[in-house]
């Protein structure tokens, strides 16, 4: 059995913000709504959330014997958080700093490992992100916040940007997490009116209109428009108040580690993108494709 206190001390001390500890269970509900979502073909290209549903409402099925979650979730939230002033390169604010796959999986490596120091009978699997887990709706089980109108979760003290990782865990703990009481959007709406393309739908998003996955994902016959964003949208998140009023992250791992518009993107060539961008999230994209969003987005603006 672990101790719950001593699993938020510990992720605290690793540089963790938040962390909720709940059992394992499963996410009936979202899985059933999730296959409505994709039906009705909002998933869009995003073929890998259509994969492994099973997997994603029961956590059983990727860790067998799973009794406990260990829900961690850290403040991103930086210097272009807030929004850009009439730039036409314009990149999400997770993006400008090493990729949290790493960062994240690193600390959660971290917290196992003391862990088990205690607990030498302590098994189970990390993510961050990486396979079909339910990871917003854990954070709000854990009582880390709840379920925005752009369904990001959203928490009280640093809004929405926040990363999240979870360790599905074979021991029982302690004590349980719950989730939040009195929180919430209430009449707020900022979100949604604030997204260019109209993607938001009561908390969830069509991704066939989302820029966040045009700038990342789109097709030769995509016509989404981007209004200035190369990688990633923050347009749903900048505007949120939980988000105004959350401090600026103090994890040095998640200080951006360059400045998106002071490069000129047309003097470089892949062979720096790789080198300079291998660690952040841009590795995902290319040179090609963050060119193709500039003229894209450039002769939409027009
Ligand atoms: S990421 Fe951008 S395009 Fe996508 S829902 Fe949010 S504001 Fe809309
Ligand atoms: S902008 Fe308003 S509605 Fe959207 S997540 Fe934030 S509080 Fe909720």
């Amino acid at each position: 059995m672990l101790n719950s206190d001593l699993i938020k001390a510990t992720a605290s001390a690793i540089g963790f913000d938040m962390c909720g500890v709940v059992r394992c269970q499963k996410f009936a509900a979202e899985g059933e709504f999730l296959k409505q979502w994709i039906a009705d073909g909002k998933v869009s290209n995003l073929s890998y959330l259509q994969r492994n549903i099973d997997k994603r409402t029961d956590a059983t099925l990727l860790v067998e014997g799973a009794k406990s979650v260990i829900v961690c979730g850290v403040s991103y939230k930086n210097r272009y958080s807030e929004g850009y002033k009439d730039c036409n390169q314009k990149i999400a604010s997770y993006a400008l700093t090493t990729d949290y796959h790493i960062t994240i999986k690193q600390m959660l490596q971290q917290l196992c490992a003391t862990l088990k120091k205690g607990c030498p009978t302590l098994s189970g699997r990390i993510f961050t992100d990486s396979a079909p887990v339910f990871e917003k709706r854990y954070a709000v089980e854990a009582g880390l916040g709840w379920i925005g109108r752009q369904s990001l979760l959203v928490t009280p003290q640093f809004g929405t940007f926040v990363l999240l990782g979870v360790a599905i865990i074979s021991e029982e703990c302690d004590r349980y997490d719950s989730p939040l009481q009195g929180v919430g959007c209430g009449e707020c709406r900022r979100c949604v009116e604030a997204c260019p393309n109209g993607a938001i739908v009561e908390r969830h998003i069509d991704t066939r209109r989302c820029i966040s996955r045009a700038t990342i994902e789109r097709q030769s016959d995509d016509n989404t428009p981007l209004h200035g964003w190369i990688f990633g949208c923050d347009e749903c998140q900048s505007c949120c108040p939980y988000n105004r009023r959350a401090a600026a992250a103090t994890n040095p791992r998640f200080t951006p580690t360059f400045d998106p518009i002071a490069i000129d993107w047309n003097k470089i060539d892949e062979a720096e993108f790789s080198l300079r961008f291998a660690n952040t999230p841009l590795s995902r994209s290319s040179l090609e494709r963050i060119l193709s969003n500039i003229d894209t987005t450039t002769q939409m603006d027009k």
